[in-house]
């Protein structure tokens, strides 16, 4: 098993001193060539169990009262971070909401991307620049090898999620982290970022897919978990069937609210 998340509960202690569960006993695994959809309404603590794997949140505030995250068997909540570092980018992709998570506002994104190829594997600064420009043209950004010269903050906020997805996809990663990878983007580019992510999996990667679009979920997701205030409440190894049949009385009412948009 690639990915092993056992009886994980993650929480943030504010400055007065209160404690947030926003996950509470989750247990969910991912082996490759799975792609698992995580779904559930804003605040449900799915960004929370996605980030911990990759230990990404800051903390404090959060910390894990409870559980483990075995990425190939070593627990990344307790590795140390060297350890953690060789594998995020390289063996962990991560695809956040906010592009500027993973983007430097002081450097030209051709370079990011070529730094990032270059800090992985070890290839020449020429193959390493061929390769960005090639991803960038992938995730559908027009003449890369002008757009490869700007700063983030000369890109919409469309084009920025593109250069992030092309980031972490050109590594290959075994986990693809992915937390509403395609919310900012418009149809078209999300159907092309969503073929590149499938492409992805079909070569053994895993994904980890986080969405509120249940759309999305369907098109991709091979097993599906609904999380609610935390909790895991239903998990599916065959979403075809969960669409028609949701177990959850929580579930039902998501299913039957996109069919609802759906007709609208
Ligand atoms: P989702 O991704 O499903 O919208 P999140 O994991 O972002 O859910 O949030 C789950 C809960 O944790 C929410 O109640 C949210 O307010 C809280 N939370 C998230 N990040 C922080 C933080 N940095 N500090 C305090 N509370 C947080
Ligand atoms: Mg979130």
């Amino acid at each position: 098993m690639l990915l092993n998340i056992e009886n994980l509960s993650v929480s943030y202690r504010t400055d007065d001193e209160v404690v947030t569960e926003a996950a509470v006993d989750v247990s969910l695994t991912l082996d490759r060539g799975e792609v698992l959809g995580i779904v559930g309404e804003s605040g449900s603590g799915k960004s929370s169990v996605a980030m911990s794997v990759a230990r990404l949140l800051p903390s404090p505030p959060a910390f894990w009262p409870k559980g483990r995250i075995l990425f190939d068997g070593k627990d990344t909540l307790t590795m140390p971070l060297a350890d953690l570092r060789q594998i995020r980018g390289k063996r962990i992709g991560v695809v956040f909401q906010d592009p500027m998570g993973s983007l430097s506002p002081l450097h030209r994104i051709g370079d990011q991307l070529v730094e990032t190829v270059r800090l992985h594997e070890d290839v020449s600064c020429s193959a390493a620049r061929a390769r960005a420009l090639e991803w960038l043209g992938k995730v559908g950004i027009p003449d890369p090898a002008v757009r490869a010269e700007a700063y983030p903050h000369e890109l919409s906020g469309g084009m920025q999620q593109r250069v992030m997805i092309a980031m972490a996809l050109m590594l290959e990663p075994d986990l693809l982290i992915a937390d509403e990878p395609t919310t900012a983007l418009d149809v078209t580019i999300q159907a092309q970022v969503l073929k590149l992510m499938k492409e992805l999996h079909r070569t053994k990667s895993a994904v980890l897919l986080i969405t509120h679009d249940l759309g999305v979920v369907s098109q991709m997701a091979t097993r599906l978990a609904v999380m609610k205030d935390g909790r895991v409440v239903e998990t599916s190894e065959c979403p075809d069937e969960f669409f028609n049949h949701p177990q959850h009385p929580y579930s039902r009412a998501l299913v039957g609210e996109a069919r609802r948009m759906e007709l609208e």
